[in-house]
């Protein structure tokens, strides 16, 4: 118990620690003409700004596929893919350390499963790491091309020390922790329309995003079911959930029931009574860090939560068809505390189960 209440506080402050530094600073080009800056890593956010083909910008943070760029007094998001990173400017001054001993590692032309196979890695070798992006490195081999491998198969090496703040024990209990994050709905399926007419695919998306993008930070393995906006069957995700084996399944939704619309609030739901406990650290807090109503882990008949058999749990995080709760789960600050708060569930999951 002692032990509980003690990371609880040290936690926030690694989350403080983390999240006010910026992760990088380099240099990129800009590759096509009236390119839209927007205020926020994706297509729904305001356009603050535009950029030109040949434009030299800062490039200062990165959340999916979208890097936070500086141009002038601007600062702004735009699509990672017009923009191309200058190669001396690698973000820190790390190795991939591939030890395949028994298997081989593919490298692949593009960050996916799909990608296709460029090169086969044996035994143990280290290689130049360029960049990462999703749960991907992007690796130099000693040709001088460049490909990808996952993350999950190989280690990497910082030479730069930027975790020696960071308390061991939150480290550890995420540490290569395979958590697949679950963006609710896409493509053609909007999921439901909030009050003011937003679909709820683009807002599971961007918290899921953010989800995965601190979970990195923190050393788990976060694996998002979709990347972008496209559409995905409720069977696919659940076969991310077996394929990776996870340690946690998390689909992140909003909920909506416009014929009442006063009612509010944020529950968690699981199928499988053993996943309960999941589904009760998660929901108490992101309750603590929201504040929102609590509407209690209970059970939901939920396809991606029956079907599962790893870990697995459904967040409906608030209803935008309540028009107060919908402003306040757009907003920057709800989205970062949602985050923390289901980090931090985790965390408690992770040290119950351990
Ligand atoms: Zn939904």
């Amino acid at each position: 118990m002692k032990k509980k209440i003690l990371y609880i506080p040290s936690l926030s402050f690694l989350l403080l620690l983390l999240f006010n530094s910026p992760v990088f600073a380099v240099d990129g080009t800009i590759t096509v003409d009236n390119l839209n800056i927007r205020s926020g890593p994706g297509t729904e956010y305001d356009v603050v700004g535009q950029a030109h083909k040949n434009t030299s910008v800062t490039i200062l943070d990165q959340t999916g596929t979208w890097y936070k760029i500086k141009l002038g007094q601007t600062e702004g998001w735009v699509s990672q893919e017009f923009v191309t990173v200058a190669q001396s400017g690698n973000k820190l001054d790390a190795y991939v350390i591939i030890d395949a001993k028994d298997v081989t590692v593919q490298v692949r032309e593009e960050p996916h499963m799909n990608g296709k196979v460029m090169d086969q890695l044996k035994g143990q070798q280290s290689y130049p790491f360029l960049e990462e992006k999703n749960s991907w490195y992007k690796i130099q081999l000693p040709s001088g091309n460049t490909g990808w491998v996952a993350k999950w198969l190989v280690e990497k090496i910082d030479t730069v020390s930027n975790n020696k703040d960071q308390p061991q024990e939150e480290k550890d209990l995420l540490k290569n922790k395979v958590i697949i994050i679950d963006a609710g709905h896409g493509g053609d399926d909007t999921g439901t329309i909030s009050v003011t007419g937003d679909y709820e695919k683009y807002l599971t998306f961007r918290t899921s995003d953010l989800l995965a993008e601190k979970l990195e930070r923190l050393g788990a393995i976060p694996i998002q079911t979709r990347t972008t906006d496209y559409f995905l069957t409720l069977e696919n995700r659940v076969a991310f959930s077996h394929a990776y084996q996870a340690d946690a399944f998390i689909s992140i939704h909003y909920n909506s029931a416009p014929e009442f619309p006063e009612v509010h609030g944020i529950g968690t739901f699981y199928y499988h009574d053993q996943y309960y406990p999941l589904a009760n650290e998660i929901q108490k807090e992101v309750i603590k860090a929201t504040g929102l109503k609590n509407r209690e882990a209970r059970f939901g008949d939920y396809f991606v939560v029956r079907e599962n058999i790893r870990p697995s749990v459904l967040l409906e995080l608030g209803f935008l068809s309540n028009q107060t709760e919908e402003n306040i789960v757009k907003g920057d600050q709800f989205q970062q505390q949602a985050t923390n708060g289901i980090i931090r569930g985790l965390i408690q999951y992770f040290d119950y189960i351990e």
